[in-house]
């Protein structure tokens, strides 16, 4: 089978899927995203959320959608801070798109105090034409990709199979590609239809409709050939075939590639910035001091603790990237000029 056809049953199936049998969140899970590591992350989104509302003309009513909401904690951040504007609580109604019958009801259980009721979709083409305002933190970084490997001077499918010992095993595709970027014998390349064609699909909603979305994920904007598909169990890598459906299974975004698949079809992207520049522009460290300033000294060290997981060029700073897609003529802070 594909790599793609692989990590999509890993992740998604509905019986033995990693997403579909567990949380997989917070110290005793698998991986921590920004959300789960403080409420200041959702809080600056949510207020950028709240600004290219302003920007977009205030439509109303208009979608706040969420791809892949994990446990809920960043959409009740982000209703918690966008409460503050009683005319943007009322003109949004909430969808978030889940296929984990585990985590709907986890987010169900998050958002119950938020005051909003939330419809739950299995894929955003589900949730119904109209501008949108849409964030999706760590998504599409589980979206499957295809590999391709540089071989005699042509790119082949890499496959997973199995091997003589009834193991699963890497090999290759039966034909060669036409086509395909130059690369060094023996490159890896990867791709992501899907990541590609929901780009697209926003993109296009957004610029029909109007509104914004906001695309949070670890990922390159101009990285060579090569391989990122990765497993993480316990906070540790592991072999991505060792234990299907036991292990998070993820490859880093290629953000050149949304980029061109949202300005394709006629929506205005802005950036990708780095997670540090975009959380540091938008006031991080004044949040943090005033949070800090309510504190006690343990409390203040632990948000010092997460501003450095956050935006430290160790952590999540750097590597972590933020695009905005917008419709046309809007160019939302803390991005430069749109493409
Ligand atoms: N945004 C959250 C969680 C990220 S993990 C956070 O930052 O904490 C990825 C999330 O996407 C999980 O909620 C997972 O169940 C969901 N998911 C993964 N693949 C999906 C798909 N193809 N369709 C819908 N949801 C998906």
């Amino acid at each position: 089978m594909s790599v793609e056809a692989y990590m999509a049953q890993c992740l998604g199936d509905p019986e033995h899927g990693y997403y579909a049998t567990r949380d997989p969140f917070g110290i005793a899970g698998d991986f921590v995203t920004a959300p789960e590591v403080s409420q200041m992350f959702g809080e600056i989104v949510g207020a950028w959320l709240v600004y290219a509302w302003d920007l977009a003309g205030a439509p109303s009513p208009v979608r706040l959608v969420e791809l892949g909401p994990g446990r809920g904690t960043l959409m009740a951040d982000i209703l918690r801070v966008s409460a503050r504007r009683p005319d943007f609580s009322a003109a949004i109604s909430v969808h978030l798109v889940e296929t984990s019958p585990v985590l709907r009801a986890k987010q169900a259980a998050t958002l119950a105090a938020s005051g909003h009721r939330a419809d739950w979709h299995d894929s955003f083409a589900n949730v119904l034409d109209g501008p949108i305002l849409l964030v999706a933190n760590e998504f599409f970084d589980a979206l499957p990709i295809r590999q391709f490997i540089r071989l005699e001077g042509r790119w082949r499918e890499r496959l997973i199979g199995i091997d003589g010992e009834g193991r699963l095993a890497f090999g290759l595709g039966p034909g060669f590609l036409d086509q395909g970027p130059e690369a060094p014998e023996g490159a890896i390349r990867e791709v992501s239809p899907a990541g590609e064609a929901l780009t697209a699909e926003i993109g296009r909603r957004i610029a029909a409709e109007g509104g914004a979305a906001l695309i949070v994920d670890y990922g390159y904007l101009h990285g060579g050939p090569s391989e990122t598909l990765q497993a993480v169990r316990g906070h540790a890598f592991t072999d991505p075939l060792a234990t299907p459906g036991e292990a998070d299974l993820t490859a880093h975004v290629d953000f050149a590639a949304l980029v061109a698949s949202a300005a394709g079809v006629g929506a205005a992207v802005h950036g990708p910035i780095s997670q540090r520049q975009f959380l540091v522009s938008l006031g991080l460290l004044e949040r943090a001091g005033r949070l800090g300033a309510a504190a006690d000294e343990a409390a203040r060290a632990e948000i010092r603790g997460a501003v450095e997981r956050l935006a430290g060029a160790n952590h999540m700073g750097e590597l972590f990237r933020v695009l905005a897609i917008t419709s046309p003529g809007l160019d939302p802070p803390p991005f430069g000029p749109s493409i």
